[in-house]
């Protein structure tokens, strides 16, 4: 049928990527990008952590055949992603109800947990914040579900609209899928405070939900534990739960693709039944995960010095962030006193609703600054050399 491709339309642009095309364009030798989802250091670089390179000089000085990685990827990753994720001596682990599987990055582990989560709940509705990640609602409708938003973002108070989103999970029908983000929300930079938590783990239980836990940016908040408390938490309180972490961010490792999706079942009977089915979806999209990030990730984790060095590289990406936070508030008073910005210091991990408008956006793209419509502004791509430019050019705008 000659018209069967003919009559394609073109897909929407990647608004992120449609961003960086600009930028790329833009002649201008001073131009910053904001709009990305990257961390960069202070010198503006994705950084090559040490860590990572040690473990690849562990690796290249043991070359090893590169065989097929069994369908739920490396044993040994999987046993150090799992211990990361829900603490190493946590009761789902020592009962052996958590599975993990090795993962094509978060987004991978979010879509085989949707395909997963279609086949043995089809009519269930999966609820996403408003706002999240651009792609979670097209992941989940792509598995088939229909996507809903639930209250998220309070764009008064520049925090969590809470009232608004207890109220609306309390809402949800049970069995309804409920996807959180487990800390530094992405866009908005807002998290829930640990009180909140609890209000939405006893919501979540009572309502008879499945919480699908999204953990892209563990270590990037208050600390690796800290910000995965809340997934213990969860675990703590029974019921099913789905985990996806990724590690593009945390081990700054994008390309390599390296993330894990974890399901915790009520036995480890239960277990075992769910691993062998998401085995299956595994299987039937792309067999098994690739070799080299898992076990650049595995070597890190299970050696104790590299493992060391890993914490304290992350914390150091954490601090600079924060440190950004800090500087772009007290810069901003001194440039622009009648605006207050201080929402910006409580936001946590790479990103900030800014509260700047499309408008505004606008006009700091004629001063060759690049950041989202939405006014979300990645401070991880902030450092101090750039940062007055980008104070001076917000100044002028708003
Ligand atoms: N989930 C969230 C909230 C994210 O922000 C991202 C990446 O930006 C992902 C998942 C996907 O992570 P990965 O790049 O490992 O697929």
């Amino acid at each position: 049928n000659p018209s069967l491709f003919s009559a394609i339309d073109m897909a929407p642009r990647d608004p992120i990527l449609g961003i960086t095309e600009a930028f790329n364009a833009d002649q201008n030798p001073a131009k910053i990008n904001l709009g990305v989802g990257v961390y960069y250091d202070d010198n503006g670089k994705v950084p090559l952590l040490a860590c990572v390179q040690k473990a690849e000089e562990i690796l290249i000085a043991a070359p090893a055949p590169r065989t097929y990685l069994p369908i739920e990827g490396l044993a040994a990753y999987d046993k150090a992603v799992q211990e990361l994720v829900f603490g190493a001596d946590s009761a789902v682990i020592q009962e052996k109800r958590a599975i993990t599987v090795q993962a094509i990055g978060g987004t991978g582990a979010l879509k085989i947990g949707a395909d997963f989560l279609k086949r043995f709940a089809p009519d269930a509705q999966v609820y996403i914040s408003d706002p999240s990640w651009e792609n979670h609602r097209a992941l989940f409708e792509s598995a088939g579900f229909t996507v809903n938003n639930y209250s998220y973002y309070d764009p008064g108070t520049h925090g969590v609209n809470f009232a608004g989103m207890i109220a609306d999970i309390k809402a949800m029908p049970a069995g309804s899928i409920v996807l959180l983000h487990a800390c530094c929300h992405n866009p908005t930079g807002a998290d829930l405070t640990s009180a909140q938590w609890d209000e939405v783990i006893a919501a979540v239980t009572t309502g008879g939900l499945v919480p699908f836990l999204d953990m892209a940016y563990q270590g990037f908040g208050a600390g690796i534990a800290e910000d995965g408390a809340v997934v213990r938490r969860f675990a703590d309180a029974g019921g099913p739960l789905l985990v996806s972490n990724s590690f593009s961010k945390s081990f700054s490792l994008y390309g390599e693709r390296v993330g894990a999706l974890s399901v915790v079942a009520a036995s480890g009977e239960e277990a075992a039944r769910l691993m062998s089915q998401v085995k299956r979806v595994v299987r039937t999209n792309y067999s098994n995960p690739p070799v080299h990030g898992g076990k650049v990730v595995a070597t890190v984790l299970t050696t104790p010095e590299l493992r060391q060095l890993w914490e304290d590289e992350l914390a150091g990406m954490r601090v600079r962030i924060k440190e950004m936070r800090e500087a772009f508030v007290a810069k901003l008073k001194a440039k622009a006193p009648s605006h207050d910005f201080d929402f910006v210091r409580d936001q946590v991990g790479m990103f900030s609703y800014s509260g700047l408008t499309k408008e505004q956006v606008g006009k700091l793209r004629e001063q060759s600054i690049y950041a989202v419509d939405t006014g979300r502004i990645c401070v991880a791509a902030l450092n101090s050399r750039n940062i007055d430019t980008v104070i001076d050019a917000i100044a002028k705008v708003l």
